[in-house]
């Protein structure tokens, strides 16, 4: 009988009661202050408000965790796209001074998000034979950000980009690349890049 009498009283305390969703709107904070203050009161004498509110504490911790973005998410992806060597953007990047040198195509460049990559393949003087990358980010922080070249999936070379935003990858034999510029905020694919 006890226990009968239990529920009957929690149901006429529940008559009273605020729903839940008002309950989670008190909790999180949401609701004006003449119905904060009156909840309040409420959960000054009723017992089952108050457990309600415990649980869904416990639920809003649970959730709170898998509702954290992953490293993933909060990490900007841009696939790097080819765009027509010098131009408006070309002149931005200050490349007439590469695209002077002689012979040279003039530098690869690349939109990708906020960024401008500007990317020079040359001969690498001082291994003949191979090639180096000169390179040009601009548009983003360029504080901790590094410079993956891969090829087939495996990193051949890796740099961290300087203050001014110059990279300088060396030793390159030819063939395919993808260049990825990688820092806590940000990721730049430039895929299929080729080096002859
Ligand atoms: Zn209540």
């Amino acid at each position: 009988m006890a226990h009968i009498d239990d529920s009957l009283k929690a149901a006429l305390y529940r008559i009273t009661c605020p729903d839940s969703a008002t309950l989670g709107n008190f909790h999180l904070g949401l609701l004006p202050e003449d119905a904060t203050t009156q909840i309040s009161d409420h959960l000054a004498i009723c017992p089952h408000c108050v457990r309600e509110i415990e649980q869904l504490e416990v639920f809003l911790a649970e959730t709170a965790v898998s509702l954290q973005p992953s490293t993933v998410e909060r990490i900007k992806v841009w696939i790097a796209k080819r765009i027509p060597s010098g131009g408006q953007t070309g002149s931005m990047l200050g490349t007439p001074a590469f695209a002077m040198r002689g012979g040279d195509t003039g530098p690869l460049m690349y939109e990708a998000g906020d960024a401008q990559l500007s990317l020079e393949v040359q001969d690498d003087p001082e291994h003949p034979g191979r090639k180096s990358i000169l390179g040009l980010i601009l548009g983003v922080a360029t504080e901790s950000l590094e410079v993956k070249l891969l090829k087939q999936v495996v990193v051949e070379t890796a740099v961290m980009l300087d203050a001014t935003g110059n990279f300088n990858l060396t030793n390159l034999p030819a063939g395919q690349y993808e260049l990825i510029v990688s820092g806590p905020t940000i990721e730049i694919h430039v895929q299929a890049l080729t080096i002859e």
